[in-house]
């Protein structure tokens, strides 16, 4: 007992000195919490302690808004053009590109995701920079055709200042999607990553003044959701929340920000049906069940969970699936032939493996169901498969964000839509079929945000991404994701020698 309590300390005293010391980034500098409080990161892979990051509480939330709110009125930012601003995201996408081995180690390191994944994700985010920095210039205002001698406008301005509050299982490309539509609008913002994962953001910081970027435009905190989260969306000086997270954290966001009357958009979880008709293409159906939920180790908001199955193909189906599913190589995320690494915490671990559980007294196991005797230590999960599950059950019905399908069968067309639709979510959904009639008809009666047809999970920054009913509102992504980002401004210029009036 006592020696290994000693190895126990030894560990925590290697981790510690190991563990590097990040600082936050308020109005251009990396600065401690005013409390001097910090918190660990941890390595989900090793369970060690892999960094120290400030805690941030309603002291460093009010520096971070005053920052924000004084870069927004004055100073450099609001005399800055459309193509300054484009300029600047284009600089932060090059930095990412020039640093993305190093981007994706860390990330890799601090979330678990297998590194083959990260270096996507870092990818995606430099392209997320670079669309947004081509489209500060295409923010068009209207002449409005009114029945006058006069010029109508609607010109387009930035909402103001932007509370963004991400989660864990994309972490620097969630920070993307909210930073690059914001700066390019002319807003300033307040990002606070998930406290699971800070350290690309924080790493990522260190690249914003030297792009061009003024003190106070983007600031990046770190703390936990209580202490950092709610008073940001609290704040008065806030205009805007976006939100990507669970449900229950989203709505009580909404409650939050209704004194002030925030602008919100929120992207909550989801319980996405892929639906695979018997004429699907077998093979490719099989991969597309496998990738669809099991991408990031499940904890993707839009994962396949519900996977809806014709009868004739049902059983040959799920054998398949299970079989393939076995021979997924789980294993420390920086070894590249990894395809699942941990979870990113022993609380998600434990939520996950409490839903294995009930998924066993609920449904039959057709693969995984536990920890992997493979891994010593981390927080790992086998891949999990449950079939027969009828769609009342809780494993199909709520969100579990871990690698664990759910496998219906369904009768016919009309059968799948209606259980697709059972639910009170509303993020993202496939089809696979041969026939590009029926599909589409499908595509059509889901009430999903996203439709992937025989495919599922590809992501494009050209389009829009955001829910249905309970998985929130407001879009990102594209066109959209910068909409999101903008007021609108009526400016009537009156061209007659006199003005209307009576008096
Ligand atoms: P999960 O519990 O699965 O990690 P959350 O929705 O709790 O998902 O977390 C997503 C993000 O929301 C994180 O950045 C977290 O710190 C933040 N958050 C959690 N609770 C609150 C809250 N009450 N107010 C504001 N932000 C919060
Ligand atoms: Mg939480």
């Amino acid at each position: 007992m006592a020696s290994k309590a000693k190895a126990i300390a030894a560990k925590s005293a290697k981790s510690k000195a190991a563990a590097r010391k990040y600082k936050m980034y308020i109005n251009g500098e990396f600065v401690e919490a005013r409390s001097g409080k910090v918190f660990p990161v941890i390595n989900p892979s090793t369970e060690e302690v892999i960094a120290e990051v400030p805690e941030a509480d309603e002291n460093d939330v009010n520096r971070a808004v005053a920052a924000a709110k004084a870069a927004f009125n004055s100073g450099a930012w609001p005399q800055t053009t459309a193509q300054d601003r484009g300029r600047i995201l284009f600089r932060l996408a090059e930095r990412i590109r020039k640093e993305a081995a190093h981007l994706a180690d860390l990330e890799c390191r601090n979330s678990g995701k297998p590194i083959v994944e990260a270096e996507y994700d870092i990818a995606d985010a430099a392209t997320c920079f670079e669309y947004y920095g081509g489209m500060a210039t295409k923010v068009l205002g209207h002449v409005n055709p009114v029945p006058d001698n006069a010029l109508s406008l609607s010109l387009r301005e930035p909402i103001g200042i932007a509370a963004q509050i991400i989660p864990w299982n994309y972490p620097l490309l969630m920070a993307a999607w909210k930073l690059a539509p914001a700066i390019a609008a002319g807003c300033t913002c307040i990002l606070k990553p998930a406290e699971q994962t800070p350290l690309t953001a924080l790493e990522f910081a260190g690249y914003l003044t030297e792009a061009g970027l003024p003190p106070g435009v983007a600031n990046i905190i770190t703390g936990f959701g209580e202490g950092a989260g709610a008073p940001l969306v609290k704040h008065p000086d806030v205009n805007k929340v976006a939100f990507t997270g669970s449900g229950a954290v989203g709505k009580a966001i909404v409650k939050m920000a209704a004194d002030t009357l925030k602008r919100v958009t929120l992207e909550l979880g989801g319980k996405s049906p892929n639906i695979f008709f018997a004429d699907a293409d077998f093979e490719a159906a099989i991969d597309g069940a496998l990738f669809g939920v099991f991408i990031n180790q499940g904890e993707v908001c839009s994962a396949g969970s519900r996977i809806l199955v014709e009868k004739p193909i049902y059983s040959k189906f799920v054998d398949a699936m299970s079989a393939k599913a076995k021979k997924i190589r789980l294993g420390p995320p920086l070894e590249r032939e990894t395809k699942m690494g941990p979870l990113v915490s022993k609380e998600q671990f434990d939520r996950v493996s409490a839903y294995q559980e009930i998924g066993k007294k609920e449904a039959k196991l057709a693969a995984g169901g536990g920890r992997p005797s493979s891994m010593k230590h981390g927080y790992y999960v086998e891949p999990t498969i449950f079939y027969d599950v009828d769609n009342s059950a809780r494993i199909a019905r709520e969100e579990i964000f871990g690698p664990v399908a759910t496998v219906i069968p369904f009768t016919n067309e009309a059968d799948a839509i209606k259980i697709a639709n059972d639910t009170p979510y509303g993020l993202a959904a496939a089809v696979w079929s041969r026939d590009i009639f029926k599909a589409f008809r499908v595509v059509k009666a889901l009430r999903a945000g996203i439709v992937w047809v025989n495919h599922m999970q590809p992501t494009y920054v050209e389009a829009p991404w955001g829910g249905y009913k309970q998985s929130g509102f407001g879009r990102e992504l594209g066109p959209w994701g910068i909409e999101e980002y903008l007021e609108t401004k009526q400016v009537h210029i009156n061209l007659n020698e006199q003005p209307i009036g009576w008096y």
